[in-house]
């Protein structure tokens, strides 16, 4: 993730890139992966850009989320938070079973959205998901059934 991304965002839609903007974009990508809100870019950026004005921070990030660049998240205390947008995190569900070790993919397209959800209800970007269920296959609890042990879940 980088500042090359936000300015070519902004020319790429006719937007200058001034002074203010570039050194916006900087700052923005100096937090990586973590959100931060107005106040705390606005600190940072006026102890190496002293004129630079509250309004103009608060304008460019509106702007930078309406590009889809960063991403704007409500805290519970009420308090906008930014992030760079991280596009297209999937979640991978693996099913893997703890008897043979066997490992497969499992789809459940509604999950994402869920975990995308609570992710930004708990103020963190999710950047990437991993879901495992451990269990036992249907294969191996033929076996085992056919071993004369009771199958699990059926007790
Ligand atoms: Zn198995």
């Amino acid at each position: 993730m980088s500042i090359r991304r936000i300015l070519e965002a902004l020319s790429s839609n006719d937007y200058r890139v001034t002074w203010q903007r570039w050194a916006v974009a900087a700052h923005i990508a100096l937090k990586g992966d973590q959100l931060f809100t107005v106040e705390e870019l606005y600190q940072s950026l006026k102890a190496h850009y002293p004129d630079i004005g509250l309004t103009t921070v608060y304008r460019t990030l509106d702007l930078l989320v309406d590009l889809g660049v960063i991403t704007r998240v409500h805290g519970d205390d009420g308090v906008a938070r930014y992030g760079m947008r991280v596009p297209g995190v999937t979640c991978a569900v693996q099913l893997r079973c703890e008897v043979c070790g066997d490992t497969r993919p499992l789809e459940i397209e509604q999950l994402q959205p869920l975990l995308q959800a609570a992710a930004a209800e708990a103020e963190m970007l999710l950047t990437s998901c991993e879901v495992r269920l451990d269990g036992i296959c249907s294969r191996c609890r033929r076996e085992r059934v056919s071993l004369g042990g009771a199958a699990p879940g059926t007790r």
